[in-house]
């Protein structure tokens, strides 16, 4: 028969070993910006996954009004994991109730490789008409698409080419008089993994994956991500 506090762990899914440390001294939840968001604060949370309850943490929206910031872990005076227990408690949720459009842009960045769905043919369209328009204002200025060897791979926030596509221009600017070599891909240009967010680590290690693979395939030097 197994040790009692063995098989008291291995029903916790969300609490590490480590949570057993907790002092409930508060320190975590003092300088937390969303305490009593749902009735609940970060040493709540410690408190119901040591005791099993992970449920409630599962579906209280305290999880996801936390900010990840990790304030609550660097003060915490026994070092416990609280962002890794906050996470989990996202990824545990089923995904039809994952809050906002957190989830569909994942499902869409799987799809199409931008998280709000611009098909490529769009994306390079837009690309080059404000190079051309750039380039007006900076002779020679072309938007480098797939250019293997350059320095520099930058991949996207999607909510520029889907509605501030001119705040690409601030960067390109910059690289232009940097006479930086740098180039963005046509395909799995995403730059912002809200698998991350969502706790979804399977489709965060595919989206990131697809990048590293742009970013070997390329043969560039440095990677660059807008978040
Ligand atoms: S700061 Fe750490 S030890 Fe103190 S209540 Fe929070 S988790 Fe527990
Ligand atoms: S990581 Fe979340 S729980 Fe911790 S201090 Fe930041 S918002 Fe609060």
């Amino acid at each position: 028969m197994e040790p009692l506090l063995l098989t008291k762990r291995e029903k916790r899914k969300l609490a590490s070993q480590y949570a057993d440390l907790c002092l409930t001294c508060g320190t975590c939840a003092g300088g937390c910006p969303v305490t009593g968001v749902d009735g609940l604060d970060v040493r709540k949370c410690v408190r119901l996954a040591l005791l099993g309850m992970d449920q409630e943490v599962i579906d209280s929206k305290f999880p996801w009004v936390c900010t990840l910031c990790g304030r609550c872990e660097h003060a915490c005076p026994m070092n416990i994991d609280l962002l890794a227990l906050l996470r989990s408690a996202r990824g545990k949720r089923a995904r039809e109730q994952v809050p906002g459009v957190l989830h569909k842009g994942v499902e869409q960045c799987l799809k199409s490789g931008n998280n709000v769905g611009i098909p490529k043919e769009d994306f390079l369209f837009l690309l080059e008409d404000l190079g051309v328009e750039l380039a007006e204002e900076l002779p020679g200025f072309e938007v480098p698409v797939d250019k293997k060897g350059a320095k520099y791979l930058f991949t996207i926030n999607s909510k520029e080419p889907f509605g501030e596509p001119e705040d690409m221009m601030f960067w390109w600017r910059i690289l232009y008089a940097a006479k930086e070599s740098w180039t963005t891909t046509s395909e799995n240009w995403e730059g912002v993994n809200w698998g991350l967010f969502t706790g979804d680590d399977e489709s965060m290690k595919e989206i990131v994956g697809r990048i590293v693979k742009n970013y070997k395939d390329l043969e560039c030097e440095y990677l660059v991500l807008p978040e």
